[in-house]
């Protein structure tokens, strides 16, 4: 125990000096070409200044090239502290930070962190530089007090994890050997108010446009079209009654069944009063991992094919995201080190939980490697006015750090 009253009170000590890394990593925007930025370089080379000045030696720089940003690479930081085990624990975080949108909606500057009360407000400032700076702190638990952590810990800040990963945690996996399946990986990217959630599963995703062509027509002369918004709605509804059809439960997941919805749709037509000769549609299924992506295609023909002989329409579809997900058990080595760390270090129980798809967590667990996604945050990632509770970044920092000694 007392080793973790220290744990404690090395962080809190350290709270301002959280506070002023999350001042500079807030201060240097890591945005993606996509969305008209210049990438994380800047950003990663300041981490890097502001870890070596803090003691740490062991620090790899791995650059995914990319044409688009000026420097023509997307950085991704490797922090090695050895521990007494050969068994790496990786403490996954992202540099790059999504757009602040409509400026007018901030109370600050976005690029700026702003501390009121017991808040950090600014873009980044929860997603995810409140995880990358509990790992930081955690890590730098050990190298300040020249204790050698039970696992190897292995920190990483990954480039473009808000766009795809392309260039971050996927480049990583095809290009270097620096995952071994033994390897577990703890994401403080998602999580609850509370920190009690270990998520470890995701459904399976299938993004689809549809495209339907009929015969266009005069709004008053049906008899001589074939009405396509006719026939996408029967299909919309049909493959939303997939929820009916793929009806198993797993209580993992909120909601515990699969969601077949349709979303998006594009203008067709200009007046009310022609029938559209073409129509396009998309939905977006996200599946209990009970059933496959392949199971779900079978089925969609199918409802094609009965809306093609009924509507005279032709319809053609093709997928816009797909990836079927693997599963961290409940009983894996990863899951019960942090919750046993979250029980030690603040007497709370936590549960697993799925979640609806899509993280860098899915890759991860798609090469054999066991993944908990957890932290302790309000979630208002991607919002105006995103803020980090210190109290939850200085709490983040004590579990991570308990989970090595
Ligand atoms: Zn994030």
């Amino acid at each position: 125990m007392e080793t973790i009253a220290g744990i404690k009170r090395f962080m809190d000590d350290n709270a301002d000096g959280m506070i002023e890394l999350q001042e500079l990593l807030t201060s240097i925007p890591a945005l993606a070409p996509e969305n008209n930025g210049d990438g994380e370089l800047k950003k990663a080379n300041a981490l890097k200044d502001w870890l070596i000045k803090r003691g740490f030696d062991n620090i790899d720089v791995y650059n995914a090239p990319d044409k688009r940003v000026t420097s023509g690479v997307r950085p991704s930081i490797v922090v090695t502290v050895q521990g007494l085990e050969k068994q790496a624990i990786w403490i996954m975080a992202h540099l790059d930070v999504v757009p602040p949108g409509d400026l007018s909606a901030w109370n600050t500057n976005p690029w700026q962190c702003v501390k009121k009360g017991s808040k950090l407000f600014g873009r980044g400032c929860e997603d995810n530089q409140q995880g990358l700076t509990s790992a930081v702190f955690a890590a730098l638990y050990f190298v300040e007090n020249n204790i050698t952590p039970r696992y190897t810990i292995k920190l990483l800040f990954v480039a473009d994890e808000e766009n795809g990963s392309t260039y971050g945690v996927n480049w990583l996996i095809e290009n270097t050997d620096l995952f071994n399946k033994e390897d577990y990986v703890i994401i403080p990217d998602g999580g609850d108010k509370n920190g009690v959630n270990i998520e470890i599963a995701e459904k399976n995703i299938l993004w689809l446009r549809f495209h339907v062509l009929g015969k266009q027509a005069h709004g008053s002369r049906p008899d001589t079209g074939n009405n396509t918004y006719l026939a996408s709605c029967d299909l919309a509804l049909r493959i939303n009654d997939f929820e009916n059809k793929f009806n198993k439960t797993d209580s993992l997941f909120s909601p515990d069944y699969s969601t077949f919805q349709p979303t998006k749709h594009e203008s067709n037509v200009e007046g009310v009063n022609i029938i559209p000769g073409e129509d396009i549609f998309y939905v977006d299924c996200r599946i209990i991992p009970t059933y496959t992506i392949e199971d779900v295609y079978a089925e969609v023909n199918k409802q094609c094919k009965i809306v093609e002989d009924k509507y005279g329409v032709k319809i053609s579809y093709t997928s816009l995201q797909e990836s079927e997900s693997q599963q961290t058990s409940k009983d894996s080595k990863i899951v019960e080190i942090l919750s046993s760390a979250i029980k030690k270090a603040h007497n709370q129980d936590t549960q697993c939980i799925g979640i609806g798809g899509g993280t860098v967590a899915g890759d991860l667990r798609r090469i054999g490697i066991d993944c908990a996604v957890w932290s302790t945050l309000d979630n208002i990632a991607h919002q105006p006015n995103e803020y980090c509770l210190i109290d939850n970044m200085v709490k983040d920092a004590v579990t991570l750090a308990v989970i090595f000694i």
